[in-house]
């Protein structure tokens, strides 16, 4: 890799909505700190998304910040409380609109039980790979109308959608991610149901993992992995699977390892990261200033990991780095939120990896 000569890094930055405004700006005060310490100054592109931007653009998601994104390559987006948008808004969730736009066909969404952190499975240290386009996602498995339908008013349908392209892209994203890791990947299907979806989804995964004779490669069926995964998680390392298993798996996965909210996900294609913590806008607890920031913080490290092993970018891999080890530092000293059992807000648990950094 070779040192980069950049000192100015654009990210685009998407607060969204429920506790979006709490842990967007806490993550990237984290990310701004880090940056500097490598030389780095984040040249943050703010854009409109989420129930703001359709009080003021008429669109969760308007144009003109998909056409800003189109020049961008790393963005961090928050989350989006899409359920409660006027019902004009709601055919498309606005993650949905972006990740089909900027075709973000591979989710990764890690679970590692931190030192400090009260996990149910301390030795769970697991990468979901989960395909992000197709499977029963109604909303975004056509060309045209939706996945999901009614031919009568008690009789509801949904298509799934498997294809050879998709599966193979994102095993090799997993294959590639298992080699860097520990070099163990299972795949997870429901073949023995879904024989010719999840049955495609295995035999291609099969296939690639086929190329890559240095992987110990198993497979579960999607029921037997989450009891697994509670009873011997740390048997785990890459997981590859569909679309809607990873959503709960990774879900599962989070809260084995302590929390949502520390649950860091990145989504991206082979060019384009965006950072998206793995959990939803909370909206029960939106506004009290108890969010956990960490699950936004650790994935933009993530996306600053990803985007900067594209670009070759030392500086900014190294800024990934100083993130994950800072926040980690912060929870092992037991500053924690109160989801994790803490009593920290968001703003002192910010303030205390912020110190961290600043101690280097
Ligand atoms: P989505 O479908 O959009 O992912 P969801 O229905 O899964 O959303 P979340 O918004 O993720 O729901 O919230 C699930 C639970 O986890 C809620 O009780 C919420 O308060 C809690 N939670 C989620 N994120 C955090 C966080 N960062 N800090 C503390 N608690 C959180």
């Amino acid at each position: 890799m070779n040192q980069s000569t950049t000192t100015s890094l654009p990210i685009g930055v998407l607060v969204g909505d429920g506790i979006g405004p709490e842990i967007v700006p806490a993550a990237m005060a984290v990310a701004d700190a880090a940056a500097r310490l490598e030389e780095l100054t984040l040249d943050r592109v703010e854009l409109p998304f989420g129930r703001g931007a359709i009080d003021t653009h008429g669109d969760p998601v308007p144009e003109s910040t998909l056409r800003a994104l189109d020049d961008l390559d790393l963005w961090v987006l928050g989350p989006h409380d899409s359920a409660s948008y006027p019902a004009e808004h709601r055919r498309r969730t606005p993650g949905a609109v972006i990740r089909t736009r900027f075709g973000l066909f591979a989710n990764l969404r890690p679970a590692q039980a931190f030192p400090g952190v009260r996990a149910t499975t301390p030795d769970i240290d697991v990468l979901i790979v989960r395909e992000n386009t197709e499977g029963l996602y109604a909303d975004r498995n056509m060309y045209a109308g939706s996945g999901e339908f009614m031919p009568t008013p008690d009789v509801a349908l949904a298509v799934g959608l498997i294809t050879r392209a998709a599966s193979e892209r994102i095993a090799r994203v997993a294959c590639a991610a298992a080699r860097d890791r520990r070099g163990h990947l299972t795949i997870v299907h429901k073949a023995n149901v879904l024989t010719l979806t999840t049955g495609l989804f295995r035999d291609v995964c099969r296939e690639v993992a086929a190329e890559y004779p240095d992987l110990v490669v198993d497979e579960q069926h999607v029921d037997a992995m989450a009891a697994h995964l509670v009873r011997r998680p740390g048997d785990f390392d890459v997981v590859v699977t569909e679309n809607l298993f990873g959503d709960v798996l990774s879900d599962l996965a989070a809260e084995l390892a302590g929390s949502l909210g520390i649950a860091a996900s990145v989504n991206c294609s082979d060019a384009k990261v965006m950072a998206q913590a793995a959990h939803g806008a909370a909206p029960d607890i939106a506004g009290r200033g108890i969010a956990n920031p960490v699950a936004m913080m650790l994935s933009v490290a993530m996306a600053f990991r990803r985007h900067g092993t594209i670009r070759e970018d030392t500086a900014e891999v190294a800024t990934g780095g100083r993130i994950e080890a800072a926040v980690a530092d912060t929870l092992a000293a037991s500053t924690a939120t109160a989801d994790l059992g803490g009593t920290a807000s968001c703003a002192e648990f910010t303030d205390a990896v912020l110190a961290r950094l600043a101690d280097g």
